[in-house]
């Protein structure tokens, strides 16, 4: 089947400029990056702050300067779409972000912040009372009363904020929400019921989704594949479960190490695995070689004088270390 979305070959490079913070030559914020989501699926995006995952939903977005590779929506090319493609490339591809306080208007009520959205896409058809319908039936999609509609943002908890924002983007109808972080700032009990009601709408709805998340655990239990992100470029991704039971490069191997499990056994087992990776630092963005040759228990010569380039895993996996080209060849 057609992907939903595609991303080929990304790259974005930050214009440099003289001065103390930025280089001349730019700053590269994603590198090589190609993925892919098929419909009513889901793809999480892993990786610390800085390795260019949020760049990456800002370059779908239209909103980070691409300087190479293609984004493509449901088999279009939609890299740089200019108007009516655009506008409807707005409403096509939606996003959720970590902070739904700063896309709300605080005097505005939640009933007219829904209905403001279906306005600015010229989707406000009918009569007052059918708008408000339409208010309460969102509502109802993310699991809230419909008397919320008459309250105001600061009168809403964190996670119910979340579920308006949610609310918002499926106003629209969108094919693609990119969700970036969007149960980071909420505690833990919030954030498995807002990644619930994600997995529960995708069900509803059929949306696929880009879900960025800095934590491993949190897109398990919602991604069919997973990537992982390291100083801008994508160095393994495959299959969710593939990954997690026979991650291939070091980095995965550590972040799966490190996310909690039952198991008393188990968990001792991954300690041992941790206790292999040293604190480093990585080694300097843009330095020869591999970005994780400081902490990698399996790091070879050539690791510190050759960056390694996408080689394919098995089930359409890829990723990018020199271990991967050795087994093959
Ligand atoms: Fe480790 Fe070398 Fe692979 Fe980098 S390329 S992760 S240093 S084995
Ligand atoms: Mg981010």
């Amino acid at each position: 089947t057609t992907p939903m979305l595609a991303i080929n070959d990304l790259n974005v490079t930050y214009p440099g400029q003289r001065g103390l913070f930025v280089k001349p030559e730019g700053f590269c914020a994603v590198d090589g990056v190609s993925l892919s989501v098929a419909p009513g699926q889901t793809f999480g995006l892993v990786g610390e702050s800085g390795s260019g995952k949020s760049t990456v939903a800002r370059a779908v977005l239209q909103l980070a300067p691409v300087t190479s590779g293609q984004i493509i929506l449901n088999g279009k090319d939609v890299s740089s779409p200019k108007g009516e493609a655009l506008k409807s490339f707005r409403r096509e591809v939606q996003a959720v972000f970590q902070d739904p306080t700063s896309a709300l208007n605080p005097s505005m009520t939640i009933g007219d912040a829904i209905a403001q959205v279906l306005k600015k896409h010229h989707l406000a058809t009918g009569t007052a009372h059918e708008q408000r319908q339409e208010a309460a039936r969102l509502l109802d999609l993310v699991q809230l009363p419909s008397a919320i509609a008459g309250r105001l943002p600061s009168e809403l908890s964190g996670g119910q904020r979340q579920r308006i924002a949610i609310a918002r983007a499926l106003a629209v109808q969108p094919k693609v929400i990119l969700c970036d972080e969007p149960t980071s700032a909420l505690d833990v009990s919030v954030a498995g019921q807002i990644v619930n009601l994600f997995r529960d709408l995708q069900a509803e709805t059929g949306v696929t989704y880009l879900f960025i998340s800095h934590d491993l655990g949190t897109v398990r239990h919602i991604s069919q594949r997973i990537g992982v992100m390291l100083q801008g470029r994508l160095v393994e991704e495959g299959p969710t479960e593939q990954v997690f039971a026979n991650p291939q490069h070091p980095y995965t191997k550590m972040l799966v190490a490190s996310t909690p499990v039952a198991d008393p056994e188990r968990q001792r087992l991954r300690a041992d695995v941790r206790r292999n990776y040293g604190s480093a630092q990585l080694a300097p963005r843009g330095s020869e070689g591999c970005p994780f040759r400081t902490r990698c228990p399996e790091v070879m010569d050539i690791c510190h004088s050759k960056l390694p380039e996408v080689e394919k895993i098995t089930d359409g996996g890829q990723g990018r270390c020199h271990l991967l080209k050795q087994e093959r060849s």
